[in-house]
């Protein structure tokens, strides 16, 4: 993922009002399931040129408190699950370093 952005720009940039700040940032994904729960995705690129995924979330809670808690729960353990995982993914594996 070390592509050289061309005029200053990734080929994934959106390059509008959005990349700045030293920042490049894509279009937006969107990931709309049923109206019940949505997941917007932003790729970024930093001043250092690391590069980091921004995931924001919605979910449809129940409407009690308690299923609602019962959710959450469920929701952060998946989230913290998904969210080392992908940054394990990230970590170069003994012996395959400058692969
Ligand atoms: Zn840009």
């Amino acid at each position: 993922m070390n592509r050289r952005p061309r005029d200053g720009h990734t080929d994934w940039c959106g390059q509008d009002h959005r990349c700045g700040l030293g920042e490049h940032r894509s279009d937006e994904i969107v990931v709309d399931v049923a109206g019940l729960s949505r997941a917007v995705l932003v790729r970024v690129r930093t001043a250092s040129g690391r590069e980091h995924a921004e995931v924001r979330v919605r979910v449809a809670l129940a409407s009690s408190d308690l299923a609602a808690r019962r959710q959450l729960v469920g929701l952060l353990g998946d989230l913290r699950h998904a969210v080392t995982r992908a940054a394990l993914t990230a970590q170069p594996r003994p012996g395959r370093a400058g692969r």
